[in-house]
């Protein structure tokens, strides 16, 4: 996707990043940058800084970071295109015509179009003759005409072409109805068929509004018992969750988390009008945060089997990162919350949310759980590993009350209980400290990326690169100095391809910037930001020059290719050090 660079550094001035921030961070000054607390994940104290001089904004405390273009991206969970789009638009700013992104961007709505039109032609077969079974079916299930038209759950008939056929006939073509994941393709010759057949058909409908995938239920025993579309280019499984379309209008203040779509629907259908399920896989790091723009605090009611149980323990350190306050519920005499509803109805499961306990009750039941408190062994086993757990936590308070809790569980006096915690807190600490001395032994590991996929295979000299590109955009002057400079000397391929681009800005007649900057993934535009927001030694000619030494250095090395070479090059930086070989 490719913008002229005029029109991007135009769009980034008429969209001052201090402004476009503003609208969702109240930010304070202090120096040349602002300060809030960060959007994206949960912090009580601002770690969140934005710096309008350089366009940027970068977070301390979760490493975001990047360009008005990629905080637009990122708030609003747009893509690059769109997000420019969307500046442009705020700005009253003409985007120039692009044949790629205008053909994508009518490509997505005609797939949304598309999606909407089927998920029209599934609620009509529900209540045609060809439904007739999986009316039943909803109905067998307590599923109220209410409830069908609240979430539009409609129908595919046991047919290999019925929606295909609807379909071509209104125009649209075989190569969309693949790009929409609504067909298969016949491995034996090529021909396209329905993909959902004979299936409870529940439209996945994103927070916009739009239809962009469907899950299908079989009738019966049949595997699979749900069958999700794929992923295509306007459905994203990790960044989407089934009802929050409709759940992010409830008052009730708080979200419930589910596993599937059936236990979100009767939820709703019982007046919890605030339940949503994800989408066949398991709780991301998207997830949460997405559901902390809605709410503060979510209930989690997984099943009661080991998987639900494992699922639980993921979801909640993750859920709490986002900012969120996580309370668990555990389904008692039922195996999830849609047989719970139908078994004891509404004002039973209000007085089970009622006592959902908050996510520390939870982990010492199921620390408790593992051991048969009966037997003294055990007893000793569960009061270590309780103690561990009570150490963790945060608050004197909180460890008080679970302290004296897990005392009572274990049969043992409040005094022996806390110096079990206090023993298991030194223990702790002897930890944390080991494991920081060895961060700081090791500083090259501990200086790499905080990033998944960016990785330095030389720490020294990425680190000069890092401060080359710093402080070149800190003083675009510098650009002179750095002339016979070459991105291919870089060790990093990333801040190679960053230096280059900013040498071509400069040699175009541009002051070299961050919003000039193309063709980089957020990850990578975050971790550009970092490196500018960390940058506050003085700019001085003398440091850029002992930076692009170290890079010349490393880059020679890396280069040399035999090892007579190497000896010859290492005698050389012997004698510019003054060391005698
Ligand atoms: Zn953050």
């Amino acid at each position: 996707m490719a913008f002229p660079p005029a029109f991007l550094d135009e769009l980034a001035a008429r969209n001052p990043i201090e402004e476009v921030v503003g609208q969702y961070v109240n930010l304070k000054r202090s120096g040349s940058n602002l300060f809030g607390l960060c959007p994206f994940h949960g912090e009580k104290t601002a770690s969140f800084s934005v710096a309008p001089d350089k366009g940027i904004y970068y977070c301390f405390g979760c490493h975001k970071g990047g360009s008005v273009i990629n905080f637009e991206m990122e708030i609003e969970g747009l893509s690059y295109p769109d997000a420019v789009r969307a500046l442009a638009q705020r700005a009253g700013m003409e985007v120039p015509e692009d044949e790629q992104y205008q053909s994508r961007y009518r490509q997505q709505e005609r797939l949304w179009a598309l999606s909407k039109e089927a998920a029209r032609f599934f609620v009509s077969q529900l209540y045609a003759p060809a439904g007739a079974e999986g009316l039943a079916y909803a109905q067998k299930r307590g599923l109220t005409k209410g409830t069908l038209t609240r979430f539009g759950i409609g129908f595919a008939p046991n047919s290999w072409n019925s929606l295909c056929d609807a379909m071509l006939a209104k125009g649209y073509t075989e190569e969309e109805l693949k790009d929409a994941g609504l067909v298969s393709v016949s491995q034996k010759n090529g021909r396209i068929y329905d993909r959902f057949r004979n299936r409870l058909m529940f439209p996945i409908i994103d927070v916009r509004g739009n239809v962009i995938g469907f899950g299908g239920r079989v009738m019966d025993d049949s595997t699979p018992k749900y069958l999700n579309s794929p992923e295509t280019i306007i459905f994203n499984k990790r960044k989407n969750l089934f009802a929050l379309n409709i759940s992010k209008k409830s008052k009730l203040g708080y979200l419930i988390l589910v596993e599937g779509y059936m236990d979100a629907i009767a939820l709703h259908q019982y007046g919890f009008d605030c339940a949503v399920a994800s989408l066949g896989t398991s709780l991301t790091e998207e997830h949460a945060v997405l559901l902390s723009r809605y709410t503060e605090q979510v209930v989690l009611i997984y099943d009661g089997d080991d998987a639900g149980q494992n699922a639980t323990k993921r979801a909640i350190p993750m859920l709490e990162k986002a900012g969120l306050q996580v309370k668990v519920l555990q389904m008692r005499d039922a195996k999830d919350p849609d047989e719970y509803l139908r078994k004891f109805g509404a004002d039973k499961f209000r007085l089970l949310l009622e006592e959902s306990s908050n996510r520390m009750e939870y982990q010492l039941r199921a620390i408790q759980k593992k051991y048969d408190l009966t037997v003294d062994e055990e007893r000793i086993r569960f009061v270590s590993e309780a103690a561990d757990f009570i150490s963790s936590l945060p608050g004197a308070v909180q460890r008080e009350i679970y302290g004296t809790r897990a005392a009572e569980a274990a049969g043992i006096s409040g005094d022996a209980m806390k110096l079990e915690v206090s023993k298991a807190f030194k223990r702790r600490m002897a930890r944390e400290k080991r494991k920081q001395e060895h961060i700081d032994l090791a500083p090259a590991a501990a200086r790499q990326p905080k990033s998944r996929t960016i990785h330095y295979e030389n720490v020294k000299s990425a680190m000069a690169e890092e401060n080359v590109i710093a402080l070149c955009l800190r003083d675009p002057g510098l650009m002179e100095q750095t002339r016979d400079l070459k991105p291919e000397s870089f060790s990093s391929p990333l801040l190679g391809r960053v230096y280059g681009q900013l040498q071509r800005q400069y040699e175009s007649g541009k002051d070299p910037s961050l919003a000039g900057l193309t063709d980089f993934t957020g990850e990578e535009m975050a971790h550009i930001a970092g490196i500018l927001q960390r940058s506050t030694e003085p700019v001085s000619e003398q440091a850029l020059k002992d930076s692009i030494r170290v890079i010349r250095q490393a880059s020679q090395f890396k280069n040399a290719g035999s090892d007579e070479d190497l000896l010859s090059l290492q005698k050389k930086l012997r004698e510019s050090k003054g060391i005698k070989a």
